[in-house]
C-alpha cells in the first residue's frame, strides 16, 4: 500500500524516531508499504517519519525498483564507519521542488536489521554514502534543509512557508 508522504513542517520529520522493539507483522506492512510509497514517488530512499511513523526504519534502492538485489532495507540502524566528503545536489521527497548542495561522508558504512530481523552490515560509497547519510540524518529529525546556512536555507523556508499560506504545501 502506498502512503502519503508528509513535508517539511510535519511534526513527524523533526523529531528523533524510536527503536523498532521488534519484527511484527506491522513493521513487515510498514517497510513493504515503504518501499511501494517509494517506487511510486520515485525516489532512491525512504525514512519511516516520511510517512508519518516516528520509527527507526528506513529503505534504500538507487535502482528505484529495477534491480531486485539493490533494495536495501535497515530497522535500528547505526554508522559503523564514515570517511571522506562528498559536494554533490541533494533533494528530498519531503522537501518536494527543492535541492541544494550538501557536504556528506564519500564511504559509509551502516549495520542494523534488515526485514525479517536478521543483523546485516552494507558499506556504501558516493550516492549510496550519501542515501545512508539523508535516511540516517531522518531518523534523528533532521532533514538535509537544516543542515544549509545562511541565506540558501532561508531562501527555501521562506518559499516553503509561503507555499504553506496559500495552501500549497
Ligand atoms: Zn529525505
Amino acid at each position: 500500500m502506498i502512503r502519503p508522504i508528509v513535508k517539511y513542517g510535519d511534526r513527524a520529520l523533526h523529531q528523533r524516531a524510536l527503536e523498532v522493539d521488534a519484527i511484527t507483522p506491522d513493521i513487515h506492512s510498514l517497510v513493504d508499504d515503504m518501499v511501494a510509497t517509494m517506487y511510486a514517488a520515485p525516489g532512491i530512499g525512504l525514512a519511516a517519519p516520511q510517512v508519518g511513523v516516528p520509527l527507526r526504519v528506513f529503505v534504500i534502492d538507487l535502482s528505484v525498483g529495477r534491480d531486485k538485489s539493490a533494495l536495501i532495507t535497515m530497522i535500528n540502524p547505526s554508522f559503523v564507519e564514515r570517511t571522506g566528503m562528498q559536494l554533490e545536489e541533494e533533494g528530498c521527497l519531503s522537501v518536494p521542488g527543492f535541492n541544494a548542495t550538501v557536504a556528506r561522508p564519500q564511504r559509509a558504512t551502516v549495520k542494523g536489521l534488515n526485514r525479517e530481523g536478521g543483523e546485516h552490515q552494507v558499506e556504501g560509497t558516493g550516492l549510496l554514502a550519501r542515501a545512508f547519510q539523508h535516511e540516517m540524518d531522518h531518523l534523528d529529525g533532521r532533514l538535509f534543509v537544516d543542515q544549509l546556512r545562511g541565506i540558501k536555507r532561508d531562501l527555501i523556508l521562506r518559499k516553503i512557508r509561503k507555499l504553506t499560506k496559500n495552501g500549497q504545501w
